[in-house]
């Protein structure tokens, strides 16, 4: 979309796409255009170089890190990054455990972790579902019994995304048993190096295995992380998943989607012409690309009319919204991949795989899309919440 930018938002914007044009290493950067995974090494040198250029955590507060940028610029941060074909900042890190600090953390607790987090000495992790306790989040189980300066933490939690990687987990656990559920919940913070703690990676049907269980078997954790008031984490989890919704609308990855299928589409011969001339498939093409625009714009009102790192009240909708879009550009991207995007094994190890470099990430990126609806809430399950929140069903 190209935005009336005044003077000072062009100049902002060439800054950024000089930077981004030289300092995004040229391995990472074709990972990315392809939807590849990057390594852990690599997440981390990229964090690194952004946080050099004091560019990592771009919506905390100014002393924490941030940058003092308006909304404008932010969106323009985001737009940049994703075009430049650069990773994100780590989502649990900047996204999630900073807001969740700097609105409940104590000030020890700000000036151990938040430091580390914006450089990524440190990768967190999200431990809040559970079998069990997925959509119904507030019927977890996982235990905290209080002995005097430590809690005790025994249960399980599902679909922990990178936890293999991770140094630290934010985790929601039960401290006490009331009458409604969401109360006797408290968050804490736990260094997976902790006795007790077992990751047990679930591979996934496009062949990767980015979510795990991890197991809290008797895990002792120091009472000083607690964050917030004791019994009273639902409210913390509920402000960082305003977070975490608005993060998942990603307008920049189903554009970067976008470009590929356009790419892809051009070369695919039909007839006289190419995929991209067939009234069908242009159809589709053009009504998602409309449709990404509406959210495009939902979303900068929002984030504008929305300053300041506090949640966004419309995520649950960006969030229905920009999954979906996401899910559609992976069933176009497949269908520009054709045949080819189809992943084929080697019959014998030695033999060539014929699946060409290009299209191997097609089939897992479309697979995995389907994540997008499930992750951060169902969109079933938040359709619920926006009939109760916004239309007083
Ligand atoms: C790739 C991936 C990564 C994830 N990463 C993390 C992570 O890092 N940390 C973490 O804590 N969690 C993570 N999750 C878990 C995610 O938040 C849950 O999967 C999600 O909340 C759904 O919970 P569930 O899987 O238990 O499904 P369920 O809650 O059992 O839902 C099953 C089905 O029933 C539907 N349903 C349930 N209740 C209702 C209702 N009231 N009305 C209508 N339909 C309903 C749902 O929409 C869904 O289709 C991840 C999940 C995925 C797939």
């Amino acid at each position: 979309m190209d935005l009336q930018l005044s003077p000072e938002e062009q100049a902002f914007r060439d800054e950024l796409r000089r930077f981004f044009d030289s300092a995004v290493p040229p391995a990472i950067r074709a990972k990315v255009r392809r939807e590849e995974r990057t390594t852990k090494e690599e997440l981390v040198a990229w964090q690194r170089i952004l946080h050099a250029r004091g560019w990592a955590v771009p919506h905390w507060p100014v002393e924490w890190g941030g940058t003092g940028w308006n909304a404008v610029q932010r969106y323009l941060f985001r737009e940049e990054l994703f075009a430049a074909g650069a990773p994100e900042p780590q989502i649990f890190n900047v996204n999630m455990l900073g807001p969740l600090l700097l609105a409940y953390g104590t000030p020890a607790q700000k000036q151990r972790f938040l430091p580390r987090a914006a450089r990524l000495d440190d990768w967190w992790c999200q431990g809040f579902s559970e079998p069990g306790a997925g959509s119904d989040l507030a019927a977890l189980k996982t235990s905290a019994r209080r002995e005097g300066d430590v809690f005790v933490v025994h249960g399980q939690k599902v679909w922990t995304s990178t936890a293999r990687h991770a140094d630290w987990i934010f985790l929601l656990v039960r401290t006490g048993q009331f009458a409604k559920k969401q109360e006797g919940i408290s968050l804490l913070l736990a260094d997976m190096r902790t006795p007790g703690i077992t990751v047990r990676p679930i591979e996934t049907i496009d062949g990767a295995n980015e979510v795990n269980e991890v197991f809290f078997d008797d895990v002792r954790v120091p009472a000083e992380n607690l964050v917030g008031e004791e019994h009273q984490g639902w409210s913390c989890a509920k402000y960082l998943l305003g977070h975490e919704r608005v993060g998942i609308a990603n307008v920049g990855l189903t554009k970067n989607r976008i470009r590929r299928i356009r790419e892809l589409a051009a070369r695919v011969r039909i007839g006289q012409g190419t995929l991209l001339d067939d009234r069908g498939f242009a159809e589709r093409l053009a009504l998602l690309e409309m449709e990404l625009l509406a959210l495009e714009i939902t979303q900068l009102r929002a984030v504008t009319a929305h300053a300041g790192h506090e949640s966004v009240p419309n995520a649950t909708v960006l969030k229905i919204t920009g999954s979906a879009l996401q899910q559609r550009a992976a069933e176009l991207l497949l269908e520009a991949g054709g045949p080819l995007a189809i992943p084929l094994q080697p019959a014998e190890p030695e033999e060539e795989i014929a699946t060409p470099g290009w299209a191997r990430m097609i089939t897992p990126t479309y697979c995995y899309s389907r994540a997008a609806t499930i992750y951060g809430g169902t969109n079933e399950v938040l359709r619920n919440v926006m009939a109760r929140s916004a239309l007083g069903l």
